[in-house]
């Protein structure tokens, strides 16, 4: 969603990359606005949704709460990674400039650093370097870490590993989701 906005240039992207650019995390009203444009569309009526990494702070979740109302979120999931990995993941991570395709040093295109996707090139993020990565992590503690209990206490939340390899975790994932199905919570 972001991407698509930085690339196109429009306002709200011209003032997303600005911020990215620094290191920080992106105001929750300029977040939330493009949810909200996104949300509109008539896929999400159809199909439901997948929000990856939003929101980041409860002012956003009590945004997106009042941008679903009368609806719900079914499920929120916690992906739980420790600290010295995900530093490890993110100075080895590289991505496609134009698809946002990941990959990693571990994990490389098939061909000399082009996306196996879309051709583009894949480079190291701007905000992947070390200093913009611990910038970061404070942010995540200050201002998402809390948003763990927030889901919580309102019985949407489930915790799931966030280690071993992505299908290793994507079963982990799909497991909650048909358990919680079974049990009849959400997913009217
Ligand atoms: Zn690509």
């Amino acid at each position: 969603m972001l991407r698509a906005a930085v690339k196109q240039g429009t306002p709200l992207g011209r003032k997303a990359k600005d911020q990215m650019d620094k290191g920080e995390l992106l105001g929750d009203d300029l977040i939330m606005e493009m949810v909200a444009e996104r949300l509109q569309e008539s896929d999400v009526r159809a199909r439901g949704f997948v929000l990856d990494g939003c929101p980041r702070t409860v002012a956003q979740a009590e945004q997106l709460a009042a941008i679903l109302t009368p609806y719900d979120l079914d499920l929120v999931i916690d992906l739980e990674v420790h600290t010295s990995q995900v530093l490890r993941r993110l100075a080895a991570r590289r991505v496609c400039v134009d698809c946002g395709a990941n990959y990693s040093t571990s994990s490389p295109p098939l061909i000399n650093w082009t996306c196996d996707v879309c051709g583009g090139e894949v480079i190291q993020r701007e905000d992947d370097t070390e200093e913009a990565i611990s910038r970061r992590l404070e942010l995540y503690e200050h201002q998402t870490a809390p948003l763990i209990e927030w889901y919580r206490a309102r019985k949407q939340l489930e915790t799931v590993a966030g280690t071993g390899t992505p299908d290793t975790v994507t079963r982990r994932m799909v497991k909650v989701i048909e358990e919680r199905r079974n049990r009849g919570i959400g997913f009217a």
